[in-house]
């Protein structure tokens, strides 16, 4: 994959003077470092060789040179750790956002595919590791950079052929370094992908808890978790495994050239080329390199860890919504609700047979249409081509005469209401869920559309009225209670179109007659197209339209259609006799 550098380097715009000022105190305080070893050579030739009557005094000036520098790099690194971490952690705060915004914005198409524990791992763990790459990445690089050439250059002024053979030994290290890269990137990318699996395990059975135990299956629950978590173990022992090849591998090197300094320091101190001091300073810095080598596993792993993540959070920013606004998309100012199919072919992504096919029918403003056919047959599919959840494969779908896909995709969705039958409810008040509807509207427009809805009188038994926690997805209320605060959610929103999807098929017989009460209100005045099992809701249709595998077979009236003793008679003695 090509990396997208430029990409990468825009998030540090908002923070360049914050994080240069970062950069230069890590420089400041791996140059002071340096001055260590240096001074330590000065103090040992004094002693070795020098008079001592002023050693004890240049040694009291040397030790507050020390002291000084000590204060002067623990500020510096206070500085580095502290604003250092947290220009990392805004990045990654920044970028966290703009993933939850685009995310929202894709269509429904990529939902069905992608797992949500997945997508949940994308933007927490995974945007962790870039934010410390992020930081750490040119910080310890300089750092690093700084002592190397630093060690080099003062080294190959005291000894240069004992540095040449030191610094040998790099290129090899480079080379090793690189070959293991490559290993731990694999493995890296796929621990993320595992943990991901984790989190979509976790996601799906705790959402699912209620099923778990009505068939007390926690057993089979902790079963696929385990496997995950296995996976994860299994994946995650490969990673470390090729770590301590790259760990032991460069600290070999580092005893090696330990060994190299150690044999041929002392011999060329018997040669009178070198001396103590010397020996003694090339060890030190030696010393100094022991980190940055040690490092070097833990910093390509922090490199690799954070380029993952980037590239999988760019693999998400790339993906395109499918269903996006026109440039030039129009908002129209006032929707009648007339809603025609002209020629309407659909299917589901990576399916291959069509669900619909060469459909034609129109529903006039203001008209109540009940669609009725087998389960399967495509209806809530039809419905959700209306408000662009996903768009025709051939033909047009048009609101008021003008396709939809020219309509400006918010005020099209604006414009139509839908009541379906599993309603989710966000964990919040019973106000909060309601105002869903119509974020400005004021407390009395609420509670106005709660009564429309036959709600108020439920929520008013509730222990804090409109301001009880309904409980995640609406838990603490029963499903006729749910499906009414989510009616109220519609009556606020007022669209004049409105898509009922076998919204009482869940309730039994008691909350169904209230919810079809309010369901009625609603529909009042409003376009509606009913998608009902129920006789009771479909004999006061206008017009009843069956659908079936075969596209719209009949319409007409509940009394024209049973005349014709077609699909529709078969479809009600099949399935409505019992209920009347
Ligand atoms: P109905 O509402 O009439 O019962 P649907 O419109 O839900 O039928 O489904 C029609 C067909 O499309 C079914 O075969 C179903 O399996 C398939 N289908 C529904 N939703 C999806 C989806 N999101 N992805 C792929 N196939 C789907
Ligand atoms: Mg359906």
């Amino acid at each position: 994959m090509h990396f997208p550098m430029k990409k990468f380097f825009s998030y540090y715009k908002p923070y360049k003077k914050l994080f240069v000022m970062v950069l230069t105190c890590g420089l400041i305080v791996s140059a002071t470092a340096l001055v260590f070893p240096l001074l330590v050579r000065y103090i040992t030739k004094d002693v070795l060789n020098g008079d001592l009557s002023t050693v004890l005094r240049e040694v009291y000036g040397v030790g507050a040179l020390m002291l000084g520098l000590v204060v002067i790099q623990n500020m510096g690194n206070y500085f580095v750790d502290y604003y250092g971490h947290q220009v990392g952690a805004r990045m990654e705060s920044d970028m966290r956002s703009e993933l939850f915004a685009h995310m929202q914005k894709l269509s429904f198409s990529f939902f069905d595919k992608e797992k949500t524990g997945r997508l949940m791992s994308r933007i927490t763990n995974d945007l962790l590791l870039l934010s410390e790459l992020y930081h750490h990445g040119p910080e310890d690089y300089i750092k690093y950079l700084v002592r190397f050439t630093g060690a080099f250059v003062i080294l190959y002024f005291i000894n240069a052929p004992l540095t040449i053979a030191v610094f040998c030994f790099l290129p090899f290290l480079g080379v090793f370094a690189l070959y293991f890269n490559k290993m731990l990137n694999k493995a890296l990318r796929r621990n993320k992908e595992r943990i991901g699996d984790v989190n979509a395990q976790v996601e799906d059975s705790l959402s699912g808890i209620r099923v778990v135990k009505s068939f007390a299956n926690e057993h089979v629950e902790i079963a696929k978790f385990n496997r995950e978590n296995n996976r994860f173990l299994d994946s995650r022992k490969k990673t470390y495994k090729a770590e301590a090849y790259f760990y032991n591998g460069a600290e070999a090197f580092l005893q090696l050239i330990t060994i190299t300094v150690i044999i041929f320091g002392s011999a060329s101190i018997v040669g009178n080329t070198l001396d103590l001091a010397d020996l003694i300073t090339f060890l030190l810095y030696i010393g100094f390199m022991i980190e940055p080598i040690q490092k070097l596993t833990h910093m390509s792993t922090q490199f690799q860890e954070g380029i993952t993540g980037f590239q999988r959070f760019m693999e998400i920013m790339n993906l395109k919504p499918d269903i996006e606004n026109k440039p030039n998309a129009m908002t129209p100012q006032k929707v009648n609700g007339e809603i025609e199919f002209k020629q309407v072919s659909f299917r589901y992504e990576d399916h291959l047979e069509n669900v619909l096919s060469n459909l034609s029918f129109r529903v006039q403003p203001g008209e109540y249409v009940a669609l009725v056919g087998p389960s399967g047959a495509g209806k809530t599919t039809l419905c959700s081509l209306i408000p662009r959840f996903y768009d025709a494969i051939a033909g047009e779908v048009l609101l008021d005469g003008i396709n939809v896909r020219d309509i400006d995709l918010q005020s099209l969705r604006n414009n139509i209401g839908v009541v379906q039958q599993d309603v989710y409810l966000f964990s919040g008040t019973a106000m909060e869920n309601i105002r869903y509807g119509n974020p400005a509207a004021s407390d009395d427009e609420v509670i106005a559309a709660a009564k429309h809805a036959n709600a108020h009188d439920f929520i008013m038994g509730l222990p804090m009225g409109y301001h009880s926690e309904i409980g995640q997805r609406g838990v603490k209320l029963s499903g006729g209670q749910k499906q009414r605060l989510s009616i109220a959610r519609v009556f606020l929103k007022n669209p004049p179109i409105l898509i009922l999807d076998e919204a009482t098929s869940a309730l039994d017989n008691e909350s169904e007659s209230i919810v079809k009460e309010s369901l009625e209100s609603l529909a009042k005045g409003r376009t509606t197209i009913v998608i009902a099992h129920r006789l009771s809701t479909i004999r006061n249709a206008q017009r009843i339209i069956v659908l079936t595998e075969d596209g719209i077979v009949e319409q007409g009236t509940h009394n024209a259609l049973l005349a014709r003793d077609g699909a529709y008679a078969y479809l009600y003695s099949k399935q409505f006799e019992l209920q009347v």
